[in-house]
Parts: structure tokens; sequence; C-alpha cells
């Protein structure tokens, strides 16, 4: 038990060091955070969160609703990026062990939201 526990600290020390400092296991953020609001332009307090993904809208520029409407995404031949499999399929998203943080700050007094400058990695994202 203990020869097993020293094995595996070493092969951490062992590792390159810089590989482990790109990111951390887990990370606690405050709930509300005093920050500058560009809105009100002054510091103000906000209630942090992530992002949570939405349902696709079919207003928008990149829906493929909107698309077959317009007659892009449908018939035969090459259709460019409507002939692709969606991006899940072929590109590392969603397998990879960490992923970026992507914080949202609400501003208490307008209620408007903006985004982080730069996400970390991160393997799991705690709010205390
Ligand atoms: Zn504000």
């Amino acid at each position: 038990m203990k020869n097993g526990c020293s094995a595996r600290l070493s092969s951490i020390i062992f590792l390159n060091t810089p590989l482990i400092l790109l990111f951390a296991v887990k990370m606690k953020f405050p709930k509300t955070v005093n920050r500058f609001c560009p809105f009100c332009r002054k510091h103000t307090q906000h209630k942090v969160f992530t992002a949570k993904k939405k349902a696709p809208s079919p207003l928008k520029y990149g829906s493929k609703i909107r698309a077959r409407r317009r007659g892009r995404a449908r018939g035969s031949g090459n259709l460019g990026r409507y002939s692709k499999p969606p991006v899940t399929q072929w590109k590392m998203t969603g397998k990879k062990q960490t992923k970026k943080t992507d914080l949202r700050y609400q501003c208490a007094v307008c209620s408007k939201t903006h985004t982080q400058k730069k996400g970390i990695r991160l393997k799991k994202v705690e709010f205390e």
C-alpha cells in the first residue's frame, strides 16, 4: 500500500512538470465577486456561473433550420459545410479530459452578463 503510493507520487514528479501545471483538477470559485461592469462603468457585485448550452435557435446565422429554409442544406452533390458530419464526429470535441472554463458574470445592478477574458483548463468547476 505504502509502496504503491510512493510509486504514484514519483511518477507524477517524473512527468514533465509544465504539463501538470497546465491545468488543475478542480477549482473553487466564489458565487459572487466584485468586478468592473462595462455597462455601469464601475465596480459592482457580480454573480458568477458557467455558461450553459442553449437550444439551437432557427434565427441564428449558423442554424441548420435556417439553411434548409434557404435551400442550402438539402439536395444532392457537395453542399460544402453541410456535407460534413457534425464537428463532434471528426474533431476532438468532448473527448478531452479537461475543458476550458466559460465563466459568466452577471451584474447585480443592471443584470447584464459579460464573459471572462481567458479560460483556464479545469476538470471540474465548483462554486462556493
Ligand atoms: Zn452593471
